[in-house]
């Protein structure tokens, strides 16, 4: 199994470390090019703003999209939850391909970081999960299942048939049940 980590910015590097420690290939996706033979895609957390600017710039929006819409396993995790997002609150370039209505930043700035027990569907056992300056979902479409809550009821991950999001980051953590269960999607 080939997967891609979008590599523009973000800690695209602890999620390719994940992929590895797990078996699987690790690519690199920067140019449209490298999405070829891919079997699934990771967008990592970092920000998204500046994922949009970089993937205007290297042609890779239509591209990104192609490769989700084909049915291809995707996840994006906190930048890339917005990244993926229809509704971002806000003039902002997304891929726009996950029906979720997305309010970022909305646990405040980078010293309101955290971390918090969640259960997540598919997994038997909690997950301590870490949020850094990050998004939550406010609303999802019918289309999309939650998959997590936060124990005040945010939503904080969800999946809508080959994609899924989580607005934590299982990348820095040595708990590789989340990518497990990506990677069986
Ligand atoms: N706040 C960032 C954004 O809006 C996301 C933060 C993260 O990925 N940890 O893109």
């Amino acid at each position: 199994m080939r997967v891609g980590v979008l590599a523009l910015q973000g800690d695209f590097a602890e999620h390719m470390q994940m992929l590895l420690q797990l078996r699987v290939d690790a690519v690199e996706v920067k140019l449209p090019s490298d999405l070829t033979g891919l079997d699934a895609l990771i967008m990592p957390g970092g920000e998204s703003t500046t994922f949009a600017k970089l993937a205007e710039r290297f042609a890779l929006m239509p591209p990104l999209r192609d490769f989700i819409k084909s049915g291809k396993p995707t996840w994006g995790t906190c930048a890339g939850l917005i990244f993926m997002a229809t509704d971002v609150g806000r003039d902002q370039p997304t891929l726009g391909v996950m029906d979720i209505k997305v309010k970022r930043n909305a646990f405040g700035r980078q010293v309101d970081s955290f971390i918090s027990p969640v259960r997540i569907a598919g997994l038997a056992d909690p997950y301590e999960a870490i949020f850094i300056r990050a998004p939550l979902i406010e609303s999802v479409g019918p289309d999309v299942e939650v998959m997590a809550t936060l124990p005040d009821g945010a939503i904080v991950a969800a999946r809508q048939g080959n994609m899924l999001v989580t607005s934590f980051h299982p990348e820095l953590t040595r708990d590789n049940r989340v990518h497990s269960l990506f990677l069986k999607f």
